[in-house]
């Protein structure tokens, strides 16, 4: 059956601030993987509106559950599985710097729920700076049981965690969604009365030169990110661009890699200044186009 008009205007509607004015930019470079599932033959639009970018057509749930059920298999039979990073691995740091930003403007955080939580790195470093209740969404069966054997409450979706949380955050998953309104929505439920939100996603405001976009479906710069926020009806507490898009080149990289390496040897957990200096996690950008990617504070309005 064609499609009617009306059903082709809103598969194209922009999925941050549904405006109907959106034109393909190129097509979806979903690189040389065998199987690219529901992301073949995809094209990227650009809204006119709040320039966030998006896959299009987007693909269904069911299709996208299948694809990372799928991945995530692959993923553990190349990896052989249980063991957990360390301090110094870039999952630690990047929690590490993704706690040190919400503690920041936040007096008091006594629970926080992570979705995506993967190994359970962003609450073991929550619970190291005195958060009390911890608990996560993983849908990966490996990583759940990391998380429950460091003590964190796992929970299957977000429909049964019945408490509200002082923090919710989601980091690299916003960029995965098909719904990302219906998603924030769901997510304020969540909070208590003081509640906040916190994210990163990666930074695509220079999109063009991206070489693979899988499996990513919505592309942030940070006015569209914080349009998304503001259309779901919350309030920016902070926004910042982090990270190096290149990698540094030259004496720079070479001192900064030797710093690390020593480092390595004498802390087992590095202290902040080091963390500071060696880690581009905590590199912080005052041009917002410039960071890999974009750490967006909000709270209820
Ligand atoms: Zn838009």
């Amino acid at each position: 059956m064609m499609p009617t008009m009306l059903q082709e205007a809103t598969a194209f509607r922009c999925p941050v601030c549904l405006a109907q004015e959106t034109a393909v930019v190129r097509p979806y470079r979903s690189g040389t993987a065998p199987s690219q599932g529901p992301f073949s033959g995809l094209s990227i639009r650009s809204c006119e509106q709040c320039h966030a970018a998006f896959a299009c057509p987007l693909p269904q749930e069911n299709e996208l559950e299948v694809f990372y059920a799928e991945s995530y298999r692959e993923e553990r039979g190349q990896s052989g599985g249980d063991s957990r990073p360390n301090a110094w691995d870039g999952g630690s740091v990047r929690a590490r710097a993704q706690v040190e930003f919400v503690l920041e403007p936040l007096r008091f955080v006594g629970s926080w729920l992570d979705i995506g939580a993967g190994h359970g790195l962003l609450l073991d470093e929550a619970r190291r700076q005195q958060v009390a209740r911890t608990g996560a969404i993983e849908p990966d069966v490996h990583c759940g049981r990391q998380i429950q054997d460091a003590g964190h409450h796992l929970y299957a979706s977000l429909f049964e965690t019945k408490t509200s949380w002082d923090v919710v955050s989601f980091s690299h998953v916003l960029e995965h969604l098909t719904r990302p309104r219906q998603f924030l929505k769901d997510i304020q439920r969540l909070l208590t009365e003081q509640g906040h939100v916190f994210c990163e996603v990666p930074n695509e405001t220079h999109l063009s030169e991206s070489p693979r976009d899988l499996p990513h479906l919505l592309f942030f710069t940070q006015a569209s990110l914080i349009r998304l926020f503001q259309e779901s009806g919350m309030t920016i507490v902070a926004v910042s661009s982090c990270g190096r898009r290149a990698p540094e080149t030259g004496w720079r990289n070479i001192m900064r890699e030797g710093a690390r390496r020593a480092s390595q040897k004498l802390f087992k957990q590095p202290p902040r200044w080091i963390d500071r200096r060696v880690h581009p996690h905590f590199h912080y950008h005052e041009d917002r186009s410039a960071g890999a990617w974009l750490r967006l504070l909000a709270r209820k309005a």
